[in-house]
């Protein structure tokens, strides 16, 4: 039996990617067989699909960083057929065959089951970004930051980490400033539970040491000018956690808001998160984000548009999250 993918390989010009038909004997080794009925764009599945950064690291292999559907086989101990489940990261889609397809073989230990309230496609509406950005919630919380601590920064607000990061704090009662290079999103992004929305091109200029103390906590997916500008803006004892490189790989910063004002800064891996952590994630995910917000900040595209999109996501062209629905 036949299933369509898309299929990464190397050429002598470096890398292709092409939609094709694939069969079970194609598959990678696991111990659990999904039918994929979801997948979704994430910012590395952009580079992973133009080729722009070198996230694939196997070849041939189908990208996509993460996908949810329902078991057709498995010899894990933890999943039967039938099962709902949804995978994020662990190498798939960059060393190991992921989501862009209509069956995946992975390792069970890799998998989460799903919560019974959150459907395949809720799932990927959520995503890896709208993991990552529970993960950044999580660890603003374990920080000691609560509602009513003081205002939240979320920059690149108008993508899919940051509108999910927005929608959920928005629910937990936190005052949430976004950030954003698209003022005209700005109903979009209080319709979610922002307060208030700024232009990020302040942000974009060279940090100063320290400045104006505002925000209680931060969640930064840019990096770059705009992270060393958030850290020389946090309270003292606030703390930002970082996971996106949107704007830039480098952190122009200095020790000033470590040393002088205890800001503390965490790093957000959602790719090798250990398991009990995503367990956590996704029920937080499933009680403390509101799925009619969730449906308002996602589109749905086509197998088809999987090419054009990648693109987009790149410009910074994609509001929300993408969900992908993969055919038959
Ligand atoms: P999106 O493309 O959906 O969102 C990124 C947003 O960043 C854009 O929509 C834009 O928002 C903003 N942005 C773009 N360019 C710049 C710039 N030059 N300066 C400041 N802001 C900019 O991507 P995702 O939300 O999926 O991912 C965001 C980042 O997080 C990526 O770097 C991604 O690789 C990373 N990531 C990391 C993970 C981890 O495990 N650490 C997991 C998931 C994502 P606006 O128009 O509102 O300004």
């Amino acid at each position: 039996m036949s299933f369509p993918a898309y299929l990464a390989t190397k050429t002598d010009n470096g890398q292709a990617v092409a939609r094709t038909e694939l069969t079970e004997a194609d598959l990678m080794d696991g111990d659990v067989t999904v039918r994929v009925e979801y997948s979704a764009l994430n910012y590395k599945d952009g580079l992973a699909m133009t080729g722009s950064a070198p996230i694939i690291r196997h070849y041939p292999l189908v990208p996509g960083i993460d996908f949810a559907g329902t078991v057709i086989e498995s010899t894990h101990d933890g999943f039967s057929t039938g099962d709902r489940v949804v995978l994020n990261g662990f190498g798939v889609g960059e060393t190991h065959s992921g989501g862009f397809a209509g069956i995946a073989r992975v390792k069970g230990d890799w998998l989460v089951a799903l919560p019974d309230s959150i459907s395949t496609r809720q799932a990927m509406a959520i995503g890896t970004a709208g993991y990552t950005a529970m993960l950044c919630v999580l660890a603003l919380e374990h920080h000691g930051i609560r509602p009513g601590d003081g205002p939240l920064l979320v920059t690149g607000a108008a993508g899919g980490v940051g509108s999910v990061a927005v929608a959920i704090l928005g629910k937990l009662g936190y005052a949430v400033t976004a950030t954003t290079g698209r003022m005209e999103e700005g109903d979009f992004l209080k319709s979610l539970g922002a307060s208030e929305v700024i232009d990020r091109k302040p942000f974009a200029e060279k940090a100063k040491p320290l400045a104006k103390e505002l925000w209680a906590g931060a969640v930064d997916v840019a990096g770059g000018n705009t992270l060393a500008n958030v850290l020389s803006q946090t309270r003292r004892g606030g703390a930002v956690a970082a996971c996106g490189l949107a704007e830039s790989m480098d952190l122009p910063t200095t020790v000033a808001p470590f040393i002088l004002r205890g800001v503390t800064l965490y790093g957000i891996d959602s790719v090798m998160c250990p398991m009990e952590k995503r367990l956590n994630a996704w029920q937080r995910l499933d009680t403390d984000l509101d799925k009619d917000l969730l449906e308002s900040l996602s589109t749905e595209i086509a197998f088809d548009d999987l090419p054009e999109a990648s693109a987009a996501i790149l410009k910074g062209r994609i509001r929300g999250r993408t969900i992908v629905r993969i055919p038959d």
